[in-house]
């Protein structure tokens, strides 16, 4: 009795020891299961596998290790039957075959069986194990058409924006045109058949290759401008524009108003230029040259006009006592030019070679007055003030001259000195060239030694009207006009019907 409770209590102790440990253990379990949780199924899953395929390794190998005597007996029984057959001939060998099969089976009776137990369910476990392998990476994906053939399977559309992004980046241009909307069809593809959007662009362009090709791009501040097959292609057509300017410069300093840049890359056909078409369409618009030529430029100086005022000269008389000479100054000068448009001139350094001569001229001021002869008769000045006018002789001067000279610059205007018609134009030796007016009133101006008359006789003129130009012709020392006034038939002294004295 006492043995059968000390059962008993011993019973219950070693029952509630290990339903502790039960519980002990489920906790642990539980704690351990909601880890997994926290690091995801899916590694979970993970670390399964793993552990799953290292089972299978062992046991393939272990499986292995006991079958292989058994190959090694085929190898060697193989090998002597090729043998037999290249000495005896095929129908030998085959006989030699069959027996060496039946002995090796004889021998190795015991690692027959041992295979066919061993591998037999090896076999099941890697046909499972495969389909497991292969289902579980088998995956849902698109499959993309594009111009009709298949480019690949991606798991989202959005792989192929990216893709399309990226074909942007890889090709200059406009690839609209090659880009095209994909055709997508649901299908089943193992995981690693899936493309990303780099291989996918890949593709994208490869599909795209009639319309592509491979060669460097020229960019002009950034954006692209034309594209050749060979570098060489743009550098010689840089070099050759800037030569260009260099010649028509005479300068070496030619460089290029922006950034140009060449690089490499995928280019469309029609974007890629020969050296002509190259140069045709780097214009000066596309890409403006700027040229900077430092030269030496002379320049004249005028100079300065110095009037004297001299009150013993009529007014009108006009005399250059010294004639002006131009001044020289030589600068170098920096010009810089943008397609040979002037942009900028600076003055880098001048210095005066020649100084200018002032011209010296003489004045007159003596004033000029009208004379009233009577309501309708006054006489006016009957030479232009230009250039010099000036009285050379008066009249009688101690040698019974008629008239009044007024010496002028061969060919100045001459005027009527007062209005009437022309009633005399002749040539004489003495005159010269001369023609009369009749003022009426008794009164009329004679005008000779002209070099030219442009009035006829029975002319009506105006007082200041141009009637003839101041000559030598005649009896005559230089060019200068004779004028007379005749009062009633008589040539009396012209000085105060002018205002002279
Ligand atoms: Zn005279």
């Amino acid at each position: 009795m006492k043995n059968l409770l000390s059962f008993v209590l011993h019973l219950c102790d070693t029952v509630g020891a290990f339903t502790l440990d039960a519980v002990r253990f489920c906790v642990r379990g539980s704690k351990a299961f909601a880890g997994l949780v926290k690091i995801g199924f899916f590694k979970f899953l993970t670390l399964i596998s793993k552990f799953y395929n290292n089972v299978v390794f062992a046991s393939l190998k272990y499986v292995a290790n006991k079958v292989s005597p058994f190959f090694n007996a085929l190898q060697e029984m193989l090998e002597k039957s090729v043998r037999h057959a290249r000495n005896n001939g095929f129908v030998s060998g085959v006989a030699k075959f069959s027996k060496e099969i039946k002995k090796c089976l004889n021998k190795n009776k015991k690692t027959v069986v041992r295979v066919v137990n061993y591998v037999a369910p090896a076999v099941a476990v890697v046909v499972i194990l495969v389909a497991v392998n292969m289902l579980s990476n088998v995956t849902f994906a698109f499959e993309v058409k594009y111009s009709g053939e298949t480019i690949g399977y991606i798991s989202d559309e959005d792989v192929f924006n990216q893709a399309s992004e990226l074909v942007n980046k890889k090709v200059e241009g406009d690839v609209s045109e090659i880009a095209t909307s994909p055709v997508y069809n649901i299908t089943l593809v193992n995981a690693d058949q899936l493309s990303d959007a780099d291989k996918l662009s890949n593709a994208i362009i490869e599909r795209s290759s009639d319309v592509l090709t491979k060669g460097y791009g020229l960019y002009v501040n950034n954006r692209f401008v034309t594209a050749a097959t060979d570098k060489a292609t743009l550098d010689n057509t840089l070099s050759s524009i800037k030569a260009e300017a260099e010649k028509k410069y005479s300068t070496k300093d030619v460089e290029f108003g922006a950034t140009v840049d060449v690089k490499s890359g995928l280019y469309f056909n029609d974007q890629i230029r020969d050296a002509k078409s190259t140069k045709a369409v780097l214009t000066a618009e596309t890409l403006p040259v700027i040229t900077t030529v430092t030269e030496t430029v002379d320049k004249d100086i005028a100079y300065k006009t110095v009037q004297t005022r001299d009150n013993t000269k009529y007014e009108g008389y006009s005399r250059v006592s010294v004639y002006g000479k131009k001044g020289l100054e030589r600068s170098v000068v920096r010009r810089v030019f943008v397609n040979g448009v002037e942009t900028e001139t600076e003055v880098l350094s001048s210095e005066v070679i020649k100084k200018p001569v002032d011209e010296q001229v003489i004045i007159g001021t003596r004033v000029v007055s009208w004379i009233s002869l009577n309501d309708n008769a006054k006489l006016s000045w009957p030479v232009a003030k230009v250039g010099y006018t000036y009285i050379s002789s008066y009249y009688g001067a101690g040698r019974n001259h008629t008239g009044i000279d007024i010496a002028a610059p061969m060919g100045t205007q001459i005027y009527a000195a007062a209005a009437g018609t022309v009633i005399s134009v002749e040539y004489t030796g003495s005159y010269g060239q001369h023609f009369v007016i009749d003022h009426g009133n008794g009164m009329k101006t004679l005008y000779a030694h002209c070099s030219r008359m442009d009035v006829t006789v029975g002319q009506k003129v105006e007082m200041g009207e141009g009637v003839a130009k101041v000559g030598s012709t005649g009896k005559s020392t230089g060019p200068h006009l004779h004028i007379e006034v005749i009062i009633n038939g008589t040539k009396v002294n012209p000085a105060p019907y002018l205002g002279v004295k």
